[in-house]
């Protein structure tokens, strides 16, 4: 395979695989998860479950604890995720988790990826976050699904502490009030 032909088969998975599992792309839709990985780049095809990947096929809940992305969330987020999730049941509207905590090296493959598809790590540093910096690999964030639920937790969620961190990621909450408190300002994207 020549260099041009590799490099666009790089930009087509990174769009793939950023439009369906970075909580930082603007266009990637709450509530989808990667439901083909049929070309990956290589170092997302060897994450695993371990990493914080979530299993194709049934829907993840706040309560698959033996699933690393659910477990290794910190103790009060997941708490108060798992109190949102059932209170929202009970509304009527199903919780899901498109994505919990993540290992350093899936985060670090979202950012080589937003780099292939931004075209310069600047540029993917407005959308996808450092391992060091990323919430999800601190366990301190979790992305919500499908829209409704996430609609549900935007208004609901501060019952809980949960706030809509970023306002171009309405799947994306995080601990940041006390229950029955007022979330911080949103910030804008993920470099804000
Ligand atoms: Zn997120």
């Amino acid at each position: 395979m020549n260099l041009r032909a590799t490099l666009a088969t790089l930009a087509l998975t990174a769009t793939v695989v950023l439009g369906l599992t970075a909580c930082a792309a603007t266009e990637a839709a709450p509530g989808l998860r990667a439901s083909s990985d049929s070309d990956p780049s290589p170092v997302t095809a060897e994450l695993s479950i371990e990493d914080g990947r979530l299993p194709d096929g049934d829907p993840v809940s706040p309560f698959d604890v033996d699933l690393p992305a659910i477990a290794r969330l910190d103790p009060a987020l997941l708490a108060a995720t798992q109190a949102a999730a059932t209170e929202a049941k009970s509304d009527g509207v199903e919780m899901v988790v498109t994505s919990g905590w993540r290992s350093a090296r899936f985060q670090q493959s979202l950012v080589d990826d937003a780099v292939q598809k931004y075209g310069s790590s600047e540029e993917a540093a407005r959308w996808v976050k450092s391992p060091e910096e990323s919430s999800h690999v601190s366990g301190k964030a979790v992305d919500i699904g499908y829209t409704d639920a996430a609609s549900w937790m935007m208004q609901h969620g501060p019952d809980y502490g949960l706030c809509q961190t970023y306002t171009n990621e309405m799947w994306h909450f995080e601990l940041a009030t006390e229950p029955g408190g007022t979330c911080p300002e949103q910030q804008t994207d993920a470099a804000g």
